[in-house]
């Protein structure tokens, strides 16, 4: 029991999209229910095996402790480029949940966002759940993509959808166990 136990309770949960989006504070909100108000959470982060320079991505990793199961979180920075580099499926194969990330007040990660899904749908496991996450939803008087636009592309593509706040704690636990659970049903 404790043996299937262990193999059953690990989870990678891959985070994709634009450096600045809210990848690590949906991380951070998750797991320690915190939110901070500027950048520099990332330095808790290990940064490890891809170099920015050759898949064009910066890649931070952190495996945590959650409700008894080891949930190892990948967050994918695009760097901003326009050049898709296809990433080696190595790193996200075999993912629970791919949650790639935008930021409602910025079009261009919206764009970015979409991207990161046809990399997933191209390269990546079957059994992997992908939701988008249109991130910062507190900032209403800002918004640049509608909530409507974006949950339409996500049905058309098949994805859960949400717009989530890491700042009020809007959808993320939602978003975080819903994908979890239904992944490791499905598998
Ligand atoms: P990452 O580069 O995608 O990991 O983004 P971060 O988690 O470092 O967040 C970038 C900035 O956006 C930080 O200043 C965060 O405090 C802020 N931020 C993240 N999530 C939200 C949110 O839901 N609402 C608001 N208003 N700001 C957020």
């Amino acid at each position: 029991y404790e043996f299937s136990r262990l193999l059953f309770s690990f989870f990678l949960f891959v985070l994709l999209g634009d450096a600045g989006t809210g990848k690590s504070s949906i991380v951070l909100r998750f797991v320690k229910n915190q939110f901070i108000d500027f950048q520099i959470f990332k330095i808790d982060f290990l940064i490890s095996v891809a170099a920015e320079s050759t898949i064009g991505a910066a890649f931070f990793s952190q495996t945590l402790t959650v409700d008894d199961a080891s949930v190892k979180f990948d967050i994918w920075d695009t760097a901003g480029q326009e050049r898709y580099h296809s990433l080696a499926p190595m790193y996200y194969r075999g993912a629970a949940a791919a949650i790639v990330a935008y930021d409602i007040t910025n079009q261009a990660s919206f764009d970015r966002a979409k991207k990161w899904v046809q990399e997933l749908q191209a390269h990546g496991s079957a059994g992997t759940v992908v939701a988008l996450a249109g991130n910062k939803a507190d900032l209403i008087d800002s918004r640049k993509v509608s909530a409507e636009e974006a949950r339409r592309y996500a049905q058309d593509n098949g994805l859960l959808f949400m717009e989530t706040s890491a700042k009020l704690a809007t959808n993320v636990n939602e978003m975080s166990l819903s994908d979890c659970e239904e992944a490791h049903r499905g598998s």
